[in-house]
C-alpha cells in the first residue's frame, strides 16, 4: 500500500535573477531547518547562469544539500549543434537534481507540443533528472468545458513510458491563473487532481499512486494552506512568490 507523497514546493525563478539575488537563496537555506525540512521538500529552479552557484551554495560538507536546485528547461538531445540550448546532462553536471519541461510559457513562446515535452522529459530522465511535466488549460479551454480533456491530452501525450516515481512531478498550472492573481476554486483543483491521479495510475499502473502532483498558478503564502490541503496536491510550483525568502517559506510553511 502506499502512503501519502512528500511534499515538495518548488520556485520557478523564470527569466529574473541577477548574482545579487542568490542572497534570496542563501536566507532560504538557512531557514530551512528541521522542523520544514522533515515535512517538505523545497526546490528552486533559477535562470541557466545562476544553476552552478545555486546548486554550490545549497550543498553543505556537512548536512548534504538543503534546497535541491533544477533547470527550467532541458533539450532533448545530450549534445551537438544547437546553439543557445542546454542539455540535460550539462544541467545534472552542475550538481542540479529537477528540470520543469513543458511550461505553458515555454509551450507558448516555443511551440513546444506534447511530443517535445515527452522527449526532454526522457532526456531528463537519461541524465538522472527528475522531470516536472506541466499541464493546464488556457481561460478558453476551461470557460469550453474542455478542462479535463485538455489536462488529459497532456498528460497522454507529455509522459514518457515506464517513469518512475522518483523521477516524474506534474504540476497542474491553469495558463490562467499564472502570474494573474486568479486561482481555480478548492473543488475546481480537487476534480483537476483526482483525474491526473487517475490517468497517472492508468499510465503507470506500478508507481502512478507515488508520483507528487503540484498546483501551480499564483499561489502565495495567504492562500498557500487552502491550495495545499486539497486531495491530491502534493505540493506547489511558485512563480513570483518564489524570489523572496519570505514569500516562498511562507508557502512552505503550509507544510509545518
Ligand atoms: C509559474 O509560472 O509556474 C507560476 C505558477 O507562476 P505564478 O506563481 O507567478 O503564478
Amino acid at each position: 500500500m502506499s502512503t501519502r507523497p512528500r511534499p515538495l514546493v518548488a520556485g520557478n525563478w523564470k527569466m529574473n535573477g541577477l548574482r545579487a539575488s542568490l542572497t534570496e537563496l542563501e536566507a532560504m537555506v538557512t531557514a530551512n531547518n528541521t522542523a520544514l525540512s522533515s515535512n517538505v521538500d523545497l526546490l528552486i529552479c533559477p535562470p541557466f547562469p545562476l544553476l552552478q552557484m545555486a546548486s554550490s551554495m545549497t550543498l553543505d560538507a556537512a548536512k548534504g544539500r538543503r534546497i535541491s536546485i533544477g533547470a527550467q528547461d532541458c533539450h532533448t538531445k545530450e549534445s551537438g549543434a544547437h546553439t543557445g540550448d542546454v542539455s540535460a546532462q550539462m544541467i545534472a553536471d552542475t550538481g542540479a537534481t529537477y528540470v520543469i519541461v513543458g511550461h505553458s510559457e515555454r509551450r507558448a513562446d516555443h511551440a513546444e507540443t506534447d511530443a517535445i515535452v515527452c522527449a526532454k522529459a526522457e532526456a531528463a530522465r537519461r541524465a538522472g533528472l527528475t522531470a516536472i511535466i506541466c499541464v493546464g488549460e488556457t481561460h478558453a479551454e476551461r470557460e469550453a468545458g474542455r478542462a479535463l480533456d485538455i489536462v488529459r491530452a497532456q498528460l497522454h501525450g507529455s509522459i514518457p513510458q515506464g517513469m518512475g516515481a522518483s523521477h516524474l512531478v506534474i504540476a497542474y498550472e491553469p495558463v490562467w491563473a499564472i502570474g494573474t492573481g486568479l486561482t481555480p476554486t478548492a473543488a475546481d483543483v480537487a476534480q483537476v487532481h483526482a483525474l491526473i491521479r487517475a490517468e497517472l495510475v492508468n499510465l503507470l499502473p506500478q508507481v502512478g499512486a507515488d508520483v507528487r502532483i503540484l498546483y501551480g498558478g499564483s499561489v502565495k503564502p495567504s492562500n498557500a494552506v487552502e491550495l495545499m490541503g486539497v486531495e491530491n496536491v502534493n505540493g506547489a510550483l511558485v512563480g513570483g512568490a518564489s524570489l523572496t525568502a519570505k514569500d516562498f517559506l511562507g508557502i512552505a510553511a503550509a507544510y509545518l
